[in-house]
């Protein structure tokens, strides 16, 4: 695939910080976009359908799977979750740089597809902050809790297959962080020649 922008994957236990900490950054980063997955999980309080996911149903979800509409897809607790191909393609196609907040299921699927992907790994500080941040979002119930707390160690270990792991002890400097890894990324000589290519050749000249 053909792309001027740059993917980045996000992954990271349940509660360790990774929808709030993208959500600020999209917030202070230019040309940075977010994909809205597609789930079978149910609505949780406070969440909106089109903005959090595009919540569908089992049988929607198959069909999407059906038109091979999915850049990557996994089943994640009991839940089904996709990314859709055609909106990723089309923001990176137009040089926006796209964020999926995906599990390590979903980011080695993308990397194989695309390896010039950017895999970020966000780590909470202990088990113990996992714990209250899972409890203290006050959106999932103690049996739900438990299994994702159960779940999270799993996911952890996946954290050597990732670029870049940051560590969300303090919000703000997990924030600077991610920010510095999209920054450098966009210095980088192959996306400046992409970016200033007029520049570069009338300096040269
Ligand atoms: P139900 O079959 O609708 O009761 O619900 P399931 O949770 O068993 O699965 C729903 C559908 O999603 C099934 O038809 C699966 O074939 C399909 N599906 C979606 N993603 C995956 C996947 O990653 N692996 C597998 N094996 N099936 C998937
Ligand atoms: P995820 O998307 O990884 O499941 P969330 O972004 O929903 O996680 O964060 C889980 C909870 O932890 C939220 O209530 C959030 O406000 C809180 N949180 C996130 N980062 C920090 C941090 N650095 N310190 C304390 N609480 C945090
Ligand atoms: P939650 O239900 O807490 O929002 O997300 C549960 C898990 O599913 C998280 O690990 C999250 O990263 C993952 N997830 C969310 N959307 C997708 C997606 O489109 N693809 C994959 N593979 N995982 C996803």
């Amino acid at each position: 695939m053909l792309s001027q922008g740059t993917l980045y994957t996000i992954s990271a236990p349940s509660g360790a910080g990774k929808t709030s900490l993208v959500a600020k950054l999209l917030d202070c980063t230019p040309k940075l976009g977010v994909s809205v997955s597609h789930t079978t999980r149910a609505m949780r309080p406070g969440e909106q359908d089109g903005v959090n996911y595009h919540f569908v149903s089992h049988s929607d979800f198959q069909a999407m799977l059906d038109k091979a509409a999915f850049l990557e897809h996994a089943q994640v607790f009991d839940n089904f979750y996709g990314t859709s191909q055609q909106w990723v393609e089309s923001q990176l196609a137009a040089g926006e740089d796209v964020i999926l907040e995906i599990d390590w299921q979903g980011a080695q699927q993308v990397k194989h597809l695309m390896p010039k992907t950017v895999a970020i790994f966000i780590m909470p500080p202990s088990k113990e902050a996992l714990n209250e941040r899972l409890t203290g979002r006050g959106q999932d119930d103690d049996t739900v809790i438990q299994r994702r707390m159960d779940a999270a160690v799993a996911e952890m270990s996946h954290y050597v297959e990732s670029d870049y792991v940051v560590i969300n002890d303090d919000f703000d400097t997990a924030l600077a962080d991610l920010g510095a890894i999209i920054r450098s990324h966009r210095l980088t000589l192959a996306n400046q020649q992409l970016r200033h290519q007029a520049l570069l050749s009338a300096l040269l000249s």
